[in-house]
């Protein structure tokens, strides 16, 4: 492609104007830090790196919910306060850069909770958001499975018609808090394949746990449980629990991943590494190169207003998915170079057991690592994205 369609694509994915917070959002941001320095201060929270996967604290969610921090883009007629993704972005990116432990009610609040009021049933709505708002229940991702990754549209887990439901039988991989989540959202397939490897798939709400449905637990590099393998052996989901139209599940599943893909969380997974380590540098009076700092923080600040951006693209009820692909891959980049960084500029050997904070974080950080381009996608499925959207300019 060049020229004129080239230019075209090309100002798409660039028109991120910046976002000007309103005043009444700054107060809020200075509510959470209130709220989070009380925390930290007398030892109910304490910082961890990438904590929106490791940190599962369903006291702290629900410390959240009563002062109105999720479902912060649900309708009040929900349990929602219906302040928009531009007030939830500032609560998440404060929440994400002290390090709080957000995991239980993570993807409930940015995903699960949207999928429901996008397609789900009245009952469904009723039975779920108000709980997912106060930090009650909880929610699991079911797409992966063990051949199946980045080729979501090969599931092979299974429904089958029963006489009121599905019986469903397969197994998913990699599944995020499966084994304390109340629920998960699973991709199954309910028709046999056809030419149209995206027809024929199905969401359901699977309420755990389930004597049915057997989890198991894999361990990350730190030895931490964070994601499973779930088995469902003849597992039965009600018509109840069927998420929006049978055979509809592609359309409905991509359109989720637009929430899962474009927040602060692709970016700030490391953040709270950085925040200890000037802190060390600061008490040290270590020497670093300003031009390094400089260098990431305006790397930082670049990708935070390309993601504020996207919050506002969110806000408009626009759909961010490749501009979310653009900052997902610019900002799980960035969450390992700041490693490397940190490591140039500080003396200090990871340790992963250390009562020392700076050590700690960084064992946990460089062990946490790997997972940061790969989930909700990598990073060359990303560029895939991005690259279908210029050549269709
Ligand atoms: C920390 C973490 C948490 C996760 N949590 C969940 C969860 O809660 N629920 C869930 O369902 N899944 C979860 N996942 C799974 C995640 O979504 C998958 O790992 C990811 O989609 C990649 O799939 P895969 O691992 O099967 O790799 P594969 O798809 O087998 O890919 C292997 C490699 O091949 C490359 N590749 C594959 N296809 C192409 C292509 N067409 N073009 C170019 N390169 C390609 C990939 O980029 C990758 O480098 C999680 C993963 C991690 C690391």
């Amino acid at each position: 492609m060049s020229g004129p369609s080239a230019v075209r694509a090309a100002k798409n994915f660039l028109d991120l104007d910046p976002v000007e917070l309103p005043a009444e959002l700054e107060e809020l941001r200075r509510e959470v830090r209130a709220f989070l320095h009380d925390e930290i201060e007398s030892g109910r929270v304490t910082p961890h790196v990438d904590q929106w996967l490791a940190g599962w604290d369903p006291a702290f969610s629900r410390r959240l919910g009563e002062r109105g921090w999720l479902g912060m883009t649900y309708p009040r007629q929900y349990g929602g306060s219906d302040a928009g993704a531009l007030a939830r972005f500032v609560v998440t990116e404060e929440l994400l850069a002290a390090g709080a432990p957000v995991a239980a009610h993570w993807i409930a609040d940015r995903q699960s909770g949207q999928a429901l009021l996008n397609f789900g049933t009245e009952e469904q709505r009723e039975a779920f958001l108000p709980r997912i708002a106060r930090g009650e229940v909880f929610f699991a991702i079911g797409m992966s499975e063990p051949d199946t990754g980045s080729d979501l549209a090969s599931v092979r887990t299974r429904g089958t018609r029963v006489d009121g439901g599905w019986q469903i039988r397969g197994t998913k991989i990699w599944t995020s808090g499966a084994h304390h989540a109340d629920a998960m959202i699973a991709l199954i397939r309910t028709e046999a394949p056809t030419e149209n490897r995206h027809a024929g798939l199905t969401q359901v709400i699977v309420e755990l746990p389930d004597p049915t449905v057997e989890v198991r637990g894999v361990r990350l590099l730190t030895g931490e449980h964070h994601f499973n393998e779930v088995v469902f052996k003849d597992t039965f989901v009600p018509d109840a629990r069927v998420l929006g139209k049978p055979g509809a599940g592609w359309s409905q599943v991509t359109s989720e991943l637009g929430n899962e893909r474009s927040g602060p969380e692709r970016i700030l997974s490391t953040l709270p590494l950085l925040v200890e380590a000037m802190r060390w540098i600061a008490e040290s009076g270590t020497q670093v190169s300003p031009a390094r700092l400089g260098e990431l923080y305006a790397r930082l600040w670049a990708l935070r207003q390309m993601s504020l951006a996207v919050a506002g693209r969110l806000q408009l009820g626009e759909d961010p998915a490749v501009s979310a692909s653009i900052v997902k891959d610019l900002g799980t980049q960035f969450e390992g170079s700041l490693i490397d960084a940190v490591r140039e500029m500080v003396d200090v050997e990871p340790d992963y057991a250390s009562a020392h904070a700076l050590p700690r974080m960084l064992a946990e950080a460089v062990l946490h690592s790997p997972g940061f381009t790969l989930r909700g996608g990598t990073n060359e499925i990303l560029r895939g994205i991005v690259t279908k959207a210029v050549g269709s300019a």
